[in-house]
């Protein structure tokens, strides 16, 4: 079944602070708006995403254009902005999930569940039980309780036979407060399914805080990643070696498929170790011809594009070139720089370091140069 989303975006809640609408204010380190869309992009269920905009919006580089997402600009209400990104879908998709943007923690198991829920019933939604006693109060006193069992705190995404929704939608009054609700009054029925506490919509500025100690404690586990490498090239005939895209020059070359940046090579592939993504040779197969003399700061550039794509920043990296000949130690701080500009780092993070081998094995012998390198991941 193909499912779409639609992702509500239209409002202009400034009551977090910090004057933006709350879907363009950071969360730690990204927008609000990039979190939600990515939850939805990144989970193998979801095909097409539309992002419904307030129309002042659609024209500002605030939301995130890299993502996969038709963008429409959205009515006067909810209910009004919801139909916009519907009618987009019309045709498109047997079931949608409609969700607001202000929920940036809704994780992959919330949306499976929905998903699951819509096999056998034409509406699913997440919720969560209430478990605090409710009262009702009149001028800060207590007036009565009320009888909590059976409800629920909705959530989103909420989910539907496309459809039917939005038959339900031409149909429904303006001020519905969700899509359920609209949903229901068109006789739908609507599964509840287990919602998250830690899908939460932020409204308020304490809200942003939760949010962001929930991130710290979900990327806990995995916030920092160590990866290691080791290649050898071997001499051959030449007039220049290249190490760390520096070009040194000596009476002899490294030979190899690309350009031999035998200590180029070592990082790249920490990168790769450390995403758990094999090595150099799997994403650039020497027996690939277009590679034949590759300047090797096309594969460094592709393993930290692969490290951000997964949600990672390279934190440090640290290399040791292992050699007799030539003498790296009054190049090594334009190695550095250089490996430092094709990372998009500082020089301070990137360390590069030579020592022999005491005249011992084939590095000792100066058959060839090996090197070896760690970097770390840190997720941003
Ligand atoms: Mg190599």
């Amino acid at each position: 079944m193909q499912v779409a989303a639609v992702i509500v975006a239209a409002g202009r809640g400034t009551r977090a602070g910090g004057g933006l609408p709350k879907q363009w204010r950071a969360l730690a380190g990204k927008t609000v708006a990039e979190r939600t869309l990515e939850a939805f992009a990144a989970h193998p269920r979801i095909g097409r995403i539309v992002l419904v905009l307030h129309p002042d919006d659609i024209e500002s580089d605030l939301w995130p254009a890299g993502l996969p997402s038709d963008v429409v600009s959205g009515g006067a209400t909810r209910a009004a902005s919801v139909k916009a990104g519907l009618a987009v879908l019309e045709g498109e998709a047997e079931l949608v999930l409609i969700h607001d943007i202000a929920r940036p923690l809704v994780s992959a198991d919330v949306i499976d569940r929905v998903i699951a829920g819509l096999a056998t019933h034409d509406g699913a939604a997440p919720a969560v039980p209430v478990t605090d006693a409710l009262w009702r109060g009149e001028a800060d006193v207590v007036t009565g309780t009320v009888e909590r069992a059976g409800l629920y705190r909705a959530q989103t995404p909420q989910g539907f036979d496309l459809a039917k929704i939005i038959a339900a939608h031409d149909n429904a009054s303006e001020d519905a407060a969700d899509d359920v609700q609209v949903a229901r009054q068109a006789g739908i029925d609507v599964a509840i399914v287990a919602g998250d506490t830690a899908n939460l919509k932020i409204t308020t500025s304490e809200d942003f805080s939760r949010a962001e100690r929930l991130l710290a404690e979900r990327n806990g586990a995995d916030a920092v990643r160590v990866g290691n490498g080791f290649d050898v090239h071997r001499f051959g005939p030449g007039s220049n070696v290249t190490l760390c895209g520096v070009d040194i020059p000596f009476d002899r070359g490294l030979q190899g498929h690309s350009d031999a940046d035998v200590a180029m090579h070592t990082v790249t592939d920490a990168i790769y170790g450390a995403l758990a993504e094999g090595d150099i040779g799997q994403h650039f197969p020497p027996s690939d011809p277009q590679w034949k003399g590759a300047a090797s700061h096309i594969f460094l550039e592709h393993a930290v594009a692969l490290a951000a794509e997964r949600g990672f920043a390279i934190g440090n990296v640290d290399c040791t070139i292992i050699c007799e000949v030539p003498k790296i130690g009054p190049h090594a701080p334009a190695m550095r720089a250089r490996m430092a500009e094709i990372m998009g780092l500082r020089a301070d993070q990137v360390g590069v370091k030579a020592t022999t081998s005491e005249r011992l094995g084939f590095t000792g012998r100066g058959e060839g140069i090996a090197a070896l390198a760690t970097v770390t991941l840190v997720r941003t």
